[in-house]
């Protein structure tokens, strides 16, 4: 048994995946590891933001840049919702060169590493990362430590994500998928589309009807962003800026389950 187990782990080195005898799912710390890894391998630098603690915010950006959209894709802002950093991962060990020499992608790959570490939504000091950035007008709490980093570096980020900015969620109370888009647009655009069609190759979208105070049609919460901006709503991170917000539930878990199970 051990022999196999040996040889198991070799054959899944071979293959650049996860080692599963030392895959631990809410280790901060081994997370970091394996995306230095990839992201080495994959032609991407890293960098710390800052530090909340002893965990760094990592930012990945290309080593070289093309002609192509640039994207940024960000997860793990709240830490009960890991399936999307592992999905990032997954992502850089399995995207084809093609894809990436076409197009200039970014990652935030785990913005709330405590809450990541003791699989809570909010940070360890209880601060929700997710919050803080827009409706301070109207009493909404200031950015977490995680989001205080993020708004020191906001021109860059903002660069990264001219073109889109993707962050990643999961509702683990529903079985269906929904997303949210943000969009300088009357109707939803190709990339929230193709986002829909993607996840309805997994799961449902949810029903039609209001969620989370949005209104769900056919999977999408639609958002124009102008509108927000002529009511001053919309005003500190997000203006000028095309924002996708993906939640996710069973389609980064079932990835999960097909790389690590
Ligand atoms: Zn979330």
């Amino acid at each position: 048994m051990q022999t196999d187990k040996k040889l198991l782990s070799k054959k899944q080195k071979a293959n650049g995946q996860m080692d599963i005898e030392n895959y631990r799912p809410t280790d901060p710390v081994r997370f970091t590891q394996r995306l230095y890894q990839l992201a080495s391998k994959r032609g991407f630098l890293v960098q710390k933001l800052g530090n909340t603690g002893s965990d760094p915010i990592i930012l990945v950006t290309p080593k070289e840049l093309n002609s192509g959209p640039n994207l940024l894709i960000a997860a793990g802002f709240h830490g009960d919702e890991p399936a999307g950093c592992w999905g990032i991962l997954h992502f850089l060990e399995t995207v084809s060169p093609d894809l990436l020499s076409k197009s200039n992608l970014s990652f935030l790959p785990l913005v709330n590493p405590s809450g990541f570490r003791h699989g809570k939504r909010t940070n360890d000091g209880g601060e929700n990362p997710n919050s803080g950035f827009c409706h301070t007008n109207s009493g909404q709490p200031e950015p977490s430590r995680e989001g205080l980093i993020l708004v020191k570096h906001l021109p860059m980020l903002k660069s990264l994500a001219k073109d889109g900015f993707l962050s990643l969620h999961e509702d683990i109370e529903l079985e269906q998928f929904y997303i949210y888009t943000f969009e300088n647009a009357d109707v939803p655009g190709p990339f929230s589309e193709a986002l829909r069609a993607e996840a309805a190759k997994f799961t449902e979208p949810y029903p039609d009807g209001r969620l989370e105070g949005g209104l769900v049609c056919n999977g999408i919460i639609f958002v124009i962003v102008m509108a927000l901006l002529k009511t001053s709503y919309f005003t500190r991170v997000y203006q000028e800026q095309l924002v996708l917000k993906l939640r996710v539930c069973s389609i980064l878990t079932d990835g999960l389950k097909r790389t690590w199970a």
